[in-house]
């Protein structure tokens, strides 16, 4: 009941938005603050509530053997579903063509791009931190899942009196986190007027993009999302998992909102986790794997955004791909969606990665920087929502009784 009521308050909260952004343009530093300070707030908590969640659920799964399973049939949700959406993403652009005639005029600078690395190696050996608490202060994701999956698994081989106090100590700092990121919550409409009023107010003039080929472009990308998160994903969840797919939406309301309205997959990770585990059923064991690495390695909204996006370009400068080179345009995005750090615009720079593997102008991404805002909105929906369909389709092969 109460999280029918939240969801309905965000609903509200996002009209007003809408409203405010339009009409008071001027005056959104009026509300942009509560946006800012409810991101602040999830931030503070994502690097104790990583922590603390990966460690109790890694040291309560316990041997060697099943979190190697775990961490197969996880990794192996992850490329499916990433695959998945990439191709649909594929088959779209192909059909529509959305750059082709593009007008290349709108081209503008992306400052973003000198900042690029796009080095995937460089991602890999960025997993192991030379020192964990420069990688807590800096927030750096893979290296913090990486350590504490460590740690959760070394807490079980030691003495069983050292192992007990350590299991004791992380799952009551798991359940402290949790109890924070419940108060954090009551915020989130609050939080979203603000946010959605600033982002409302800075695309009002943007509206003639969306005439013409920048606005074809948008409906490819936005026509997949749909299909992968309306179609695909609820018949994965429907029967692989077994799951209720409108009962498991209904639970994940509150962090898909939130999703899409920080465009951060990271900052609704807080609230993922609590709807997974408290109104669709998942165990902490499950969901602390699951869920925090998905939010940084799983993304498939954004891998078929890359590959649409790619394919744009392509098509705007007049280049025709072969179907060699739309296949490495297929395998570099989703490398590009797995290096994507879930923080808003990552996925647009990572379109670099694509760009300079098929030979295209980098300068290119200039030429969908006005329509990003928006799509990373959609997207970061999307790849939350798929993080959650795998918890779920994960803790049912586990055999664990769902909710939904
Ligand atoms: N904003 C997305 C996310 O956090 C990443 C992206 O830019 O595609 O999931």
């Amino acid at each position: 009941m109460l999280k029918l009521k939240l969801h309905w308050q965000i609903l509200i909260a996002l009209v007003i938005a809408v409203i405010y952004g339009l009409f008071l343009t001027d005056y959104v530093s009026y509300v942009s603050w509560m946006g800012d300070l409810f991101l602040r707030a999830l931030r503070m908590i994502i690097v104790p509530l990583i922590l603390t969640s990966i460690i109790s659920g890694v040291a309560n799964i316990g041997d060697a053997h099943n979190l190697g399973r775990l961490g197969l049939k996880t990794f192996a949700y992850y490329i499916t579903t990433s695959f998945f959406a990439i191709i649909t993403g594929l088959v779209l652009v192909n059909i529509i063509q959305p750059g082709i005639g593009a007008d290349l005029g709108l081209k503008s600078e992306v400052p973003e791009l000198a900042a690029t690395s796009g080095d995937l190696g460089d991602i890999i050996m960025r997993m192991v931190p030379t020192n964990i608490f420069d990688a807590l202060a800096s927030a750096d994701m893979l290296a913090i899942i990486f350590f504490s999956i460590l740690i959760g698994y070394f807490i079980t081989r030691v003495n069983e009196k050292h192992k007990i106090m350590f299991t004791d100590f992380f799952n009551g700092g798991f359940e402290v986190m949790m109890k924070l990121t419940h108060f954090i919550i009551k915020f989130t409409p609050l939080g979203i007027i603000g946010l959605v009023a600033g982002v409302v107010a800075e695309q009002a003039d943007n509206l003639t993009n969306l005439i013409g080929s920048l606005g074809l472009y948008m409906a490819a990308v936005l026509l997949g999302l749909i299909i992968h998160a309306f179609i695909t994903l609820p018949l994965i969840i429907r029967f692989v998992a077994k799951v209720n797919p409108r009962l498991h939406a209904r639970a994940m309301s509150v962090p898909l909102l939130t999703a899409f309205s920080t465009s951060s997959s990271s900052a609704t990770l807080p609230l993922t986790l609590d709807a997974v585990e408290n109104n669709s059923g998942v165990s902490n064991k499950v969901t602390s794997f699951v869920l925090p690495l998905g939010a940084t390695v799983n993304m498939d909204g954004t891998a078929l955004y890359e590959c649409v996006a790619a394919m744009f370009i392509a098509q705007a400068y007049g280049i025709e791909l072969s179907f060699l080179l739309q296949m490495v345009v297929v395998m570099t995005a989703l490398l590009a969606s797995i290096g994507a750090a879930g923080i808003p615009m990552a996925g647009l720079v990572m379109i670099t990665v694509i760009l300079s593997a098929v030979g295209l102008p980098l300068e290119g991404i200039g030429l969908i920087l006005a329509v990003d805002r928006i799509l990373d909105m959609c997207r970061t929906t999307v790849n939350v929502w798929s993080d959650s369909c795998g918890a779920v389709t994960i803790a049912k092969s586990e055999g664990e009784t769902l909710k939904v």
